[in-house]
């Protein structure tokens, strides 16, 4: 139980901790001048398997929630019931075991909707809405954008909460590193995290993986004169010494330090000695680097 309630904070970077209640204000103005309610997402994280995070998502205006990228049916029940919370939605970013294991069970319990890549329909048994890029899916009141992601896998889709500055992008980035090109090329990877650029820089990253402290100590070694990495990577080593997560993290902190998404930057070029390559080049070799580290 406490597990669960610890759950619901997020430790701040000063150590304070504030509810995990995401969003803005309750009511805005829109261009049309008319009010309109604004939805925000109640995010609660769930360990599963070794390494994997599950999201469950509660949407403010309806109270109902929804599951991300589910591994696996029972934790998913169990935090449901520790929360009080009523599921019927699951939001699936690709079809690797480890997001989707849960889907049949989760969806014969609740008759849920499942919502999940276009592309990938063949592969996720289930799905009963697909979308794509540039769609708009609404969950209840709180609205996704919707992003192709292909790299990971060629179905990968990631889903952004602009109002809850939220982003669950799957297996595409992680904190510090980014997905394994299993299906995809180097350059359709690099196309895919760049979709994650324009985003705001106080968006929070819910990756599915706690890959952290590994992606650290490679992302060290491609940019050891970054300040802001060798203070990133400090932060995650005690954090993990101290037993706790280290996702999500804020997406302005890894433009600044994430190697993955510094293939474009001019200081990052010259930390490879790979000046007047292309991004995708460069994107590329650490890549590769990684795959070998
Ligand atoms: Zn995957
Ligand atoms: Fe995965």
């Amino acid at each position: 139980m406490e597990a669960f309630l610890s759950n619901r904070i997020r430790p701040d970077t000063d150590g304070t901790t504030r509810p995990f209640l995401l969003g803005c204000a309750r009511r805005t103005v829109t261009n049309a001048g008319e009010n309109a309610a604004m939805s925000t997402l109640e995010i609660h994280q769930i360990p599963t398997r070794v390494d994997n995070y599950v999201y469950l998502v509660r949407e403010s205006s309806s109270g109902q929630a929804a599951v991300v990228d589910p591994s696996d049916a029972p934790p998913v029940f169990e935090a449901l019931d520790t929360l009080g919370w009523t599921l019927t939605h699951v939001l699936a970013t690709h079809h690797h075991n480890d997001h989707i294991g849960g889907v049949p069970e989760i969806k014969e319990r609740t008759g849920c909707t499942v919502v999940g890549p276009r592309a990938d329909r063949d592969r996720i048994p289930g799905i009963d809405i697909e979308v794509g890029d540039g769609d708009t899916y609404r969950l209840y009141e709180a609205e996704a954008r919707v992003f192709d992601v292909p790299g990971h896998t060629r179905g990968h889709i990631a889903y952004w909460f602009p109002e809850s500055k939220a982003l669950f992008c799957g297996d595409t980035l992680f904190a510090l590193g980014c997905g394994r090109v299993f299906e995809g090329t180097h350059e359709q990877m690099w196309n895919s995290i760049s979709k994650f650029k324009p985003l705001p820089d106080e968006t929070m990253v819910y990756c599915a993986h706690e890959y952290t402290q590994s992606n650290a100590r490679f992302a060290v070694t491609v940019e050891p004169d970054n300040a802001d990495l060798a203070a990133y990577a400090a932060e995650i080593d005690r954090k993990r010494a101290a037993g706790q997560r280290t996702v999500p993290s804020e997406l302005g902190l890894e433009r600044r330090t994430n190697p993955f998404l510094r293939a474009d930057v001019p200081d990052f070029a010259a930390a490879l000695g790979m000046e007047g390559s292309t991004p995708v080049e460069i994107f590329s070799e650490v890549r590769t680097r990684k795959d070998n580290f």
